[in-house]
């Protein structure tokens, strides 16, 4: 077996395996009953919740958008702190784990933009150096 791909019959790499693991994680994360309490907790009316704001004030938002003539969800659930921790990278995954399925206070809700923009930032510092 090749030592680069250790995973499925030496056929994945470990990065492949990874990524499968954290895909799966993702699919389940969705049916996590404190994401779902978080969403009905910014629920303002029919079709708009309110967003957390990401470096900006809170603000109401509509539950889907058109973009390029498609209609879009515009709501998500944000982990506040970043399942993955850019300072410190992948840890183990108990670690990703108790990160992903956290409680609902370390969830926020927010658009579409605001979202883009934190995971951008967050993108960008583990990208870099990671003191601090
Ligand atoms: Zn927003």
């Amino acid at each position: 077996m090749a030592k680069d791909k250790p995973h499925n019959s030496g056929q994945w790499t470990a990065a492949r395996f990874s990524s499968f693991i954290k895909g799966g994680l993702r699919q389940i994360s969705y049916r996590w009953p404190p994401k779902n309490e978080v969403k009905k907790e910014a629920w303002v009316e029919r079709g708009v919740y309110r967003c957390k704001g990401y470096k900006k004030r809170t603000h109401k938002v509509k539950l889907s958008i058109t973009v390029k003539g498609k209609k879009t969800n515009n709501v998500y659930v944000d982990h506040i702190d970043p399942v993955v921790d850019p300072k410190k990278g992948f840890v183990s995954w108990d670690e990703i784990i108790k990160r992903m399925f956290c409680e609902k206070e370390h969830l926020q809700i927010l658009c579409k933009d605001c979202h883009t923009r934190k995971t951008a930032d967050e993108q960008h510092s583990r990208s870099g150096k990671g003191t601090g």
